[in-house]
């Protein structure tokens, strides 16, 4: 099934969860708003010096864009409110563990630390699939805190891809 290894895999130490666990709420409610959209619920948000400075929900479906991801949605407008594509000193929270083209992004972006909800098993690549952010030979390498609010993040995910194949079942059985 879709998250259930990751999450054993996840044990974030209880001060970690506690610092993180206000910015990646901002995260989830982000996520959920995604899903009245039609959109799979990822959200993301850019934080730096405690303020959040950047927030953004998964896009794919409205943009019809395959990399209009959450996380790097909120890094862009980040380096745009900042002036700045140097991501320096910010954080990035993101509900699902970033795939090989974000956490790219947050090494070209020079981020400080990404702290993330659920592992992604099928394309997490901060930690899961391959780390990114420790890759030997890279110019950056930046902190990583995973399976902050995971249970949150993976059961709005389930919820969501439960939905759609009922939708989808449903649909199969007008057809019929
Ligand atoms: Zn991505």
């Amino acid at each position: 099934m879709f998250f259930d290894r990751a999450e054993m895999d996840q044990s974030p130490d209880p001060d970690a969860t506690l610092l993180h666990a206000p910015f990646m709420g901002a995260a989830l409610r982000l996520a959920e708003q995604a899903v009245a959209l039609g959109e799979v619920p990822v959200g993301a948000v850019v934080v730096r010096d405690q303020q959040i400075i950047a927030a953004a929900h998964n896009r794919r479906e409205l943009d019809a864009d395959p990399t209009a991801h959450a996380e790097l949605l909120a890094m862009r407008q980040a380096a745009h409110r900042l002036g700045d594509w140097r991501l320096e000193g910010c954080t990035v929270y993101v509900t699902l563990e970033p795939c090989p083209m974000c956490a790219g992004a947050m090494v070209l972006s020079r981020i400080e630390r990404c702290v993330y909800g659920c592992a992604d098993p099928k394309g997490g690549y901060l930690g899961t699939l391959a780390d990114l952010s420790q890759q030997p030979g890279l110019n950056h390498r930046f902190d990583v805190v995973a399976g902050v609010r995971a249970d949150e993040a993976s059961s709005q995910l389930r919820s969501f891809f439960r939905a759609l194949r009922a939708r989808r079942a449903a649909k199969r059985v007008k057809r019929d």
